[in-house]
C-alpha cells in the first residue's frame, strides 16, 4: 500500500496480502451503509461483494442507518449477508430535517428552478437531507460514536479485486484519516456559493487550516477559486474521530448555517473533500490504487496488469476512470508529487 514519494508505488501484495492475522489484529471500525428499505437487494449486491472480497477475513461490523425503521425484511437479509455484527439505526429527526435559519419557501423555489433546469436531483428534498446528513452527522450518530474508522458502502457498488491485508489497519498505522478511490469535477450548478462559505470559514477559523494540507489538490489560484475537484464519497474510508473533532464540526456548522445544503444542493462529497484537503495534511489523506470498484457511472480499476493478476481482479482495464479527462486523480498525484502506477500512460 505504501506510497512512496519519487519512487515507485510498492507492490500491494509485498505488504500485506496475508490475512491471517485478521481477526486478531482488528482494528476498532464499521461499515456504515444509509439506506432505505427500498434499496435491500442493490446493498445486498454491495454487501455480497464486499464480503467476498474482503470481510469475510475480518467480520468487522455494519452499522445501517435509515431516517424511517427498517423493515424485518431488511434486517434479516442483511444480517445473514454480513459476516460481523449488524447494527440497526433510526437517525434523529433534527439531524433530517431543516435547521430553523433555514427559509423553507426559499429552498423549495430553489429545488423548482433546479429541476427547471434539469440539474441532477436539482428538485429532489429528500436527497438534500442525505447530503446534508452525510456532511455533517453520521458519524455522530450513537451506533457510530464507539468506532474510530469507517467504510461507507453505497447500494450497487462492486468491488473488482482482493483487497489486500486489512485498509482499516493501514489506516491506523500510517495516521491516514481520510481515502478514496474515485475523483472528479462536481457540477458547477449544484455548488455555486460553496468556495464562497469556505473562504468565510478560513477567515474566521484560520487556525483549523493545516500545514502542509492539499489546498492545491482544489484550487489552482491560491485559494481564491475553487477547481471542483473532489473524492467521490460513495466510496470512503475514513477517521471519525477526525470527523468528530472541533476543526470538522466548526467547518461544518459554518456550511449549515450558509444554507446551501438546501437554497442550492451541496453534496458530500465537495464538503467532505474541501474539509480534507484543507484541515488534514495531505500526507493524512490516501488513494487506495488496490480498490477496484465501480459506482455508476465510473470505474477504478489499477492499471498495473500485474496488480490486477495479483489481486485477482475481473475489472476491465480500458474502463479505469482515474487517467481520464474528467478525472482528478492524475491532478492528485502531480500536485503530491507521487509516482503514477505501472501502466498508466497507456490509459490515457
Ligand atoms: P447518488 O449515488 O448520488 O446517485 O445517490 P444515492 O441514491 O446512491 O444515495 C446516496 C446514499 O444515500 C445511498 O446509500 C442511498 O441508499 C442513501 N439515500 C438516498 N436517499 C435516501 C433517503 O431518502 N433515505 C435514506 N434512508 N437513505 C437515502
Ligand atoms: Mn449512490
Amino acid at each position: 500500500y505504501e506510497e512512496v514519494k519519487g519512487e515507485k508505488a510498492q507492490s500491494a501484495v509485498s505488504v500485506g496480502l496475508d490475512q491471517s492475522n485478521s481477526q486478531t489484529q482488528r482494528v476498532n471500525a464499521t461499515f456504515v451503509t444509509l439506506a432505505r428499505n427500498s434499496d435491500i437487494w442493490e446493498i445486498a449486491k454491495s454487501i455480497r461483494n464486499v464480503e467476498d472480497r474482503f470481510n469475510r477475513n475480518f467480520h468487522y461490523d455494519w452499522v445501517f442507518l435509515n431516517d424511517k425503521d427498517f423493515d424485518d425484511e431488511f434486517k434479516k437479509l442483511t444480517t445473514a449477508l454480513v459476516s460481523g455484527t449488524t447494527h440497526y439505526g433510526r437517525i434523529p429527526e433534527d439531524h433530517w430535517s431543516y435547521p430553523d435559519w433555514i427559509d423553507q419557501d426559499k429552498a423549495r423555489e430553489a429545488r423548482q428552478e433546479m429541476g427547471r433546469k434539469k440539474i441532477i436531483y436539482g428538485d429532489n428534498e429528500a436527497y438534500r437531507h442525505m447530503c446534508r446528513y452525510e456532511s455533517g452527522f453520521f458519524f455522530r450518530h450513537p451506533l457510530m460514536m464507539n468506532y474510530e474508522y469507517y467504510w461507507r458502502v453505497e447500494p450497487s457498488i462492486e468491488l473488482f479485486c482482493d483487497v489486500p491485508g486489512d485498509p482499516f489497519r493501514f489506516m491506523k498505522e500510517n495516521n491516514k484519516k481520510y481515502s478514496f478511490v474515485i475523483s472528479l469535477y462536481e457540477y458547477y450548478e449544484t455548488i455555486p456559493t460553496l468556495w464562497d462559505s469556505v473562504k468565510g470559514f478560513m477567515k474566521s477559523h484560520p487556525e483549523h487550516i493545516a500545514d502542509g494540507n492539499a489546498m492545491e489538490f482544489i484550487s489552482e489560484d491560491g485559494g481564491e477559486t475553487y477547481n471542483k475537484c473532489h473524492f467521490w464519497s460513495n466510496f470512503e474510508i475514513g477517521s471519525l474521530e477526525w470527523l468528530r473533532s472541533k476543526q470538522y464540526i466548526d467547518y461544518f456548522s459554518t456550511l449549515d448555517h450558509d444554507g446551501g445544503f438546501f437554497y442550492e444542493r451541496w453534496g458530500d462529497a465537495p464538503v467532505h473533500s474541501i474539509a480534507a484537503s484543507l484541515m488534514l495534511k495531505a500526507d493524512e489523506i490516501h488513494f487506495w490504487n488496490e480498490i477496484a470498484y465501480y459506482h455508476v457511472p465510473f470505474t477504478h480499476c489499477p492499471s498495473s496488469e500485474k496488480t490486477r493478476l495479483d489481486l485477482r481482479c475481473h475489472c476491465k482495464p480500458s474502463e479505469n476512470f482515474d487517467w481520464a479527462g474528467y478525472s482528478c486523480t492524475k491532478r492528485w498525484f502531480d500536485v503530491n508529487k507521487l509516482q503514477k502506477p505501472d501502466g498508466w500512460d497507456s490509459q490515457q
